[in-house]
């Protein structure tokens, strides 16, 4: 944070004094109001945002960003992995996306792509594709409700299937995610159950 007996680098006299204004702010049709933060000297009078200042400014208005366009904001990125049980190295290692990923998800300084944002939802849906994901990055989870499926006798497969030429009148490539596994409850069945999804790929 700024400290607020900053001297202030533009007169060199002055104190830093931290201010935060509401902002109104309009995306794709939708206005909010936004908390702005600077700083004004209490010599020169000047207004200014710090590196940190400046870094929070933009991190409310991706998180807006997001909202309007239907993704998963940082705060809801963090809950998800949250319910999952799993560290943001885990979190990588699991969705992919690079090592520092998920703090950037999470912290509002980088908007997930479409794909990542489905794929997400759709292992925060259905534990076995979440379950056969981690397997797959051999993930250990400590959440013993992924743990019970986490196992190949209930996994069969989960397979990420390309449909370019399925649908010919789509814009864009889908993918069909489809995950077969035997609830833990009915292990002993001989039926498997097949979860499938569709997933749009944006570029
Ligand atoms: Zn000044």
């Amino acid at each position: 944070m700024v400290n607020q007996f900053e001297i202030c680098p533009i007169c060199g006299e002055g104190h830093l004094n931290q201010q935060v204004d509401k902002n109104n702010v309009e995306y794709n049709g939708r206005s909010c109001l936004l908390d702005s933060h600077y700083s004004v000297c209490d010599s020169c009078g000047s207004e200014q945002a710090s590196p940190i200042q400046t870094r929070d400014n933009k991190r409310a208005m991706l998180a807006f960003k997001k909202e309007v366009d239907g993704l998963l904001t940082g705060a809801d990125i963090r809950a998800l992995r949250t319910r999952l049980g799993i560290n943001q190295n885990k979190a990588a290692a699991i969705f992919g996306g690079g090592p520092v990923a998920f703090s950037k998800y999470e912290n509002d300084d980088v908007v997930q792509s479409d794909p990542m944002d489905k794929l997400l939802r759709v292992a925060d849906e259905f534990p076995a594709v979440f379950s056969a994901l981690a397997k797959k990055a051999e993930v250990q989870l400590s959440n013993p409700i992924y743990a019970q499926i986490n196992s190949a006798q209930y996994v069969s497969s989960v397979e990420l299937v390309k449909l370019e030429n399925e649908n010919p009148a789509a814009k864009r490539p889908q993918l069909r995610l489809v995950s077969s596994f035997k609830p833990p409850l009915q292990a002993s069945s001989k039926e498997w159950v097949s979860q499938s999804s569709l997933i749009n790929v944006s570029r």
